[in-house]
């Protein structure tokens, strides 16, 4: 067995012995010591998730866009296929929205710690003022400052301008390609930490909050589900229909294999064989499917858009804090630009989390509190971000032959 397939095994060991002993502390009555000698080490892992969002958020968004430089090339299919990501990408944020308010004004959504009561979110000052401010003066301080709007801005900045420079700006491509192939490793080695951090947090959690945390931490993930399902069934569903003349039934026959794949991998990427294979089958051309579908591993991700949503209003719910409509608007562009920066790996959409969090001034050490489950959101996100990238294949296949 491969060391990335034993890592799911080892987190779900970790999940129910953190939740066994959280229960012997809470239920002994040693809910402290957990507190003293666990949390810590939770806290060290939340602090390197931490530490490598901005380096990855720089790193994959240049990358990103300098990998557009080819799509200038495939011209039309580009163009459509960057605006259906865009779109069905916008569409599955304002779902998991939906959900996620749906469930908080059902009051399905706990409030964890009542000395986070006084936490104040940031001021919402208006949207010239927020426009004004994603624009950085000094960039270093973008970077200590965690600021991921800005360094969202300045990775479009040097992106665009390494690709103005042309040949003499190789150096620097290759720079960014060689820096986030090392950031890609760093971020692969913090995750195979998440069993130390899914054990402590879960026990610290579980010990000092009781069983009420892991009620709620079951209706986030139906949340999540949900708006994975509404998502694929409204939007995958009538795009196949509308405009493949694909019968919903036909397309998910035929996208089947893929998202089995993608559910038990977690991985868009390690499932491109097999997504592959389903567009193929579905009827997408070759060289549309050869583009779209890479590129959809890397920028394309719904599932993850939707995760961030709930996982946002439903961390913002645990702080207390009462997120105003201007403020989910701030969530459904950062969670567009956040699932566009999450690479096709497992987890890397909990990392892109702590963005939007930053974002909204949400303190991203809540994150703590979803690490455990992160699996069971990572199946479904996963699923769902593989069936968008085969619903473009066969979509921009279509667009383009009705062009011929
Ligand atoms: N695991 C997801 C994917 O590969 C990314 C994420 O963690 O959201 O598509």
């Amino acid at each position: 067995m491969s060391k990335k397939r034993s890592l799911p095994m080892r987190i779900l060991i970790a999940l129910v012995l953190g939740i066994a002993v959280g229960l012997i502390c809470y239920f002994g009555g040693f809910a402290h010591l957990t507190t003293k000698y666990f949390k810590p080490f939770g806290d060290i892992f939340v602090n390197l998730l931490k530490f490598i969002v901005v380096p990855v958020v720089l790193l994959s968004m240049i990358d990103g866009i300098l990998s557009m430089n080819d799509m200038r090339k495939v011209g039309s299919v580009g163009i459509k296929t960057v605006a259906y990501f865009m779109v069905t990408t916008a569409v599955a944020c304002v779902i998991g929205l939906i959900f996620a308010n749906v469930f908080k004004s059902a009051g399905l959504f706990p409030v964890l710690d009542p000395s986070e009561a006084e936490y104040e979110a940031k001021e919402f000052g208006g949207f010239m003022s927020t426009l004004v401010s994603i624009f950085p003066t000094n960039m270093w301080k973008s970077f200590t400052d965690a600021n991921m709007l800005q360094v969202i801005v300045i990775s479009l900045l040097f992106g665009g301008s390494i690709l103005a420079a042309g040949e003499k700006a190789r150096l620097c491509r290759d720079f960014v390609s060689s820096a986030y192939a090392v950031t890609e490793k760093l971020m692969g080695f913090i995750i195979s930490l998440a069993p130390i951090g899914v054990f402590t947090y879960m026990a610290w959690v579980v010990a000092t909050q009781g069983s009420k945390i892991l009620v709620s931490l079951l209706l986030v993930i139906t949340c999540a589900y949900l708006g994975y399902i509404v998502h694929a069934v409204l939007v995958y569903s009538a795009s196949a229909q509308v405009f493949a003349g694909m019968s919903p039934a036909r397309f998910f026959k035929g996208a089947f294999a893929a998202m089995i794949f993608a559910f038990s991998s977690t991985s868009s990427a390690a499932t491109l064989p097999v997504s592959k294979k389903c567009a193929a089958e579905l009827g997408a051309e070759d060289d549309i499917a050869s583009f779209v579908l890479p590129l959809g591993s890397t920028i394309n991700m719904d599932g993850t858009a939707i995760y961030q949503c709930v996982a946002t209003v439903f961390l913002a719910s645990c702080a207390n804090i009462n997120l105003t409509l201007g403020q989910m608007v701030i969530i459904v562009v950062t969670a567009t630009l956040a699932s566009i920066g999450t690479a096709g790996v497992s987890g890397a959409g909990m990392i892109m989390l702590a963005m939007v969090l930053e974002a909204l001034g949400i303190p991203v050490a809540y994150i703590g509190l979803i690490v455990a489950v992160d699996r069971i959101f990572d199946m479904g996100r996963t699923c769902l971000n593989v069936t968008g990238d085969i619903a473009c294949a066969v979509c921009v296949t279509k667009w383009e032959g009705r062009k011929k």
